[in-house]
């Protein structure tokens, strides 16, 4: 196993570097206006933005750059009539935009952060664009609209429902509209549906967005270079100390690794390849990193991503995601978080995370109705963004439900299955067989299936008999699902698939023990009685992919805010999943990369130009921020004249 070559290989580093004796740490010694902590989406944007105000950036990032961005399926939530919306043939607005994602904050985002990253987003489309992320083929040069419902749509698509516009309320609330933008490139087209993993755009969006960065002469980035602490002056963020390895091609290329094996969480179901990578990397800056200070006249962005690769504070601020499969990169570690915080900065909502355990497609699994494990109520209606349906079955019974099917529904989600209608992608079918052969109980009746499942049989009847009246009717009386996905499940044998959002102790305990999961491509069919094994003996499958949404405490500018009277920091500013955003009231695809975008830009916006001048540039919104500009103008001025 590579990771019990690293100590030699150390050695080996330890040995050049004492051999040559002047060892060269690339950190440029000068002062920049803007020095941005971490190299994703925030990053990125934040760069841009304030290299386009004509501030000399300095970007770090403890590895390469792209963190979570980079791997990430590379949705976008972008809305308010951009082109692509235009191309497929929907009108959407600012306002329509913030009805519909008001409901989905659930009251957990001001009303002021909702309607600026609203009126923003047509902006931010095309600074994306502007950047070299494309949303059309070229040579069409038209957008192309993925109808159905799907987590992520055929290859060639760039534009699809990627949220809960025609979900109820949302379909009430908001004229629905298509908002998942996807990034084009040469090829998607061709024929994917058979990968083994998701079909990620990350990369495209990140590369894009990178080649923009490297060509900028006003920004400088700097690898493996970890932020350690805001430097303050006066009560205010002058610059950054960062540990940087040195410039030893060695060193760099072992550390890129290990954040490339401690990311792959999904061939590491006990978690301790990822603790390894993290204690190695971190020894390396121990052993080989350099301090050294960097001034930043005008702001420090941090944009080092969440936490949820932090065991211990998952377990301080998230236990009941405790034991999921953390979705993100080895960054995300909380160091971002906690920088902030050693600069007195407070820290929001750091128990909201978003948990995937996508059952459609198939989306025969749409017309299932999904029960509670305790009164075998429904709790939802099922044609919600799946993260939204896992929230509710957090809030409803720790994150587990039964899929309740009927025999017609089974077969047809096989054939499904079979025949990939529905566009299924390679890993899609294989967690859908996981679901129907390995996690799914079975009876003649419903009391039968009850008694299976150890749910009250009574309550299950109810629920079932409602439900099928409802479908019979043609209208959910509960929740409003779609009549497109209400069907009568009247037929015996009944089904019920397990779905657990959640990692037990006594599974916890099993899959420490376990070594390193299957190997990437193992089929599933070899893999089914291994499953099933694991499954009865208590292991959910799959783990339950999760990442972190709260973080610093940042105001309307992304200011972060002091943990002593929630008044700005001066000069310190935070992005992405670093801070508290637009995601953080609920995550549907897009919507954190969407945030990151326009958090970062907003950051470098207000670090470069105060929220005076900002105002004035294209795009930038005005709205009902009238009242706080005048506060805010003083603090600026004061930041510029000392200067
Ligand atoms: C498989 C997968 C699929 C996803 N799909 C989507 C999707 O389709 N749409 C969507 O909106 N979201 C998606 N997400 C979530 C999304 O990718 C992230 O939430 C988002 O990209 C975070 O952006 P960021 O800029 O805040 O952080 P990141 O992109 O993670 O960037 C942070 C950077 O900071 C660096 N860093 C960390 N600590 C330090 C430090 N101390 N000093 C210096 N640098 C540091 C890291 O190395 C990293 O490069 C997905 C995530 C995953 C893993």
């Amino acid at each position: 196993m590579f990771l019990s070559k690293v100590p030699n290989r150390i050695a080996a580093i330890r040995k050049t570097l004492s051999a040559s004796g002047d060892m060269h740490v690339p950190v440029p010694d000068k002062s920049y206006d803007v020095v941005v902590m971490g190299y994703g989406a925030a990053g990125a944007a934040a760069a841009l933005e304030a290299a386009a105000a004509g501030a000399q950036v300095l970007v770090i990032d403890g590895s390469v750059g792209g963190g979570s961005t980079q791997r990430s399926g590379g949705v976008i939530y972008l809305g308010g009539g951009t082109q692509s919306q235009i191309d497929a043939g929907f009108e959407d607005d600012a306002e329509n935009m913030y009805r519909c994602l008001k409901i989905e904050s659930e009251g957990a985002v001001d009303d002021d952060r909702m309607r600026a990253f609203c009126e923003e987003s047509k902006g931010n489309f095309e600074f994306l664009r502007d950047n070299g992320v494309k949303f059309a083929d070229p040579s069409k040069d038209k957008a192309v609209y993925w109808p159905k419902k799907a987590s992520l749509p055929p290859g060639d698509s760039t534009i699809y429902w990627s949220g809960n516009e025609e979900a109820q309320p949302w379909a009430s609330a908001a004229r629905p509209a298509p908002r998942g933008h996807w990034p084009w490139f040469p090829g998607c087209g061709d024929k994917n549906e058979d990968s083994v993993q998701a079909p990620t755009r990350g990369h495209v969006l990140f590369n894009a967005l990178d080649a923009a960065v490297t060509s900028n002469p006003n920004i400088v980035v700097q690898e493996h270079c970890r932020g350690v602490s805001v430097l303050m002056e006066n009560g205010r963020a002058s610059g950054l100390r960062v540990r940087a390895l040195p410039d030893l091609p060695a060193i760099g290329a072992l550390n890129q690794m290990l954040y490339g094996i401690a990311t792959m969480t999904e061939y590491d179901f006990t978690g301790n390849a990822r603790r390894e990578c993290m204690r190695i990397s971190g020894e390396l800056f121990e052993e080989f990193g350099q301090e050294h200070d960097v001034t930043a006249t005008k702001g420090v962005i941090i944009s080092a991503g969440g936490y949820f690769f932090n065991d211990s504070w998952v377990e301080k601020y998230a236990p009941d995601r405790r034991g999921n499969m953390p979705l993100g990169n080895m960054g995300d570690d909380g160091s971002g978080i906690a920088t902030g915080q050693g600069a007195g900065g407070a820290i929001t909502m750091m128990n909201r995370c978003t948990t995937w355990k996508f059952m459609a497609p198939p989306n025969g699994f749409l017309s299932a109705a999904f029960v509670d494990t305790k009164c075998a109520q429904r709790f939802s209606n099922e044609d919600v963004y799946n993260a939204k349906l896992v929230d509710r079955q957090f809030a409803r019974a720790d994150g587990k439900a039964w899929c309740i099917i009927d025999s017609k529904l089974y077969q047809e989600i096989e054939a499904e299955i079979q025949d990939g209608s529905n566009v299924l992608y390679g890993f899609q079918r294989w967690l859908s067989v996981i679901s129907l052969k390995a996690l799914c109980k079975q009876g003649n009746s419903w009391a039968q299936l009850a008694r299976a499942c150890g749910l009250p049989a009574d309550g299950l009847e109810k629920t079932m008999e409602r439900y099928n009246d409802d479908a019979r009717r043609g209208g959910d009386t509960n929740f409003g699902k779609q009549p497109k996905y209400l069907r009568p499940l009247d037929e015996p044998p009944f089904y019920a698939v397990w779905v657990d959002g959640t990692i037990g102790a006594p599974q916890r305990a099993l899959l420490r023990a376990l070594p390193i999961a299957a190997p990437k491509y193992m089929t599933m069919f070899p893999m089914l009685p291994l499953i099933k094994a694991a499954v009865n003996l208590g292991v959910t499958m799959p783990p339950s992919p999760t990442f972190s949404l709260g973080g610093l405490h940042v105001d309307i500018s992304q200011r972060v805010l002091n943990e002593k009277d929630l008044k700005p920091i001066p000069g310190l500013y935070a992005a992405g999943r670093s801070a508290s955003g637009v995601a953080t009231g609920g995550y549907v695809s897009g919507l954190s990369i969407a945030d990151a975008v326009f958090a970062g830009r907003r950051a470098a916006r207000h670090a470069t130009l105060g929220v005076a001048d900002a105002t004035a540039a294209a795009g930038f919104y005005t709205g009902s921020l009238a009242g706080r500009e005048m506060s805010e103008v003083p603090i600026m001025e004061a930041t510029q004249s000392k200067l």
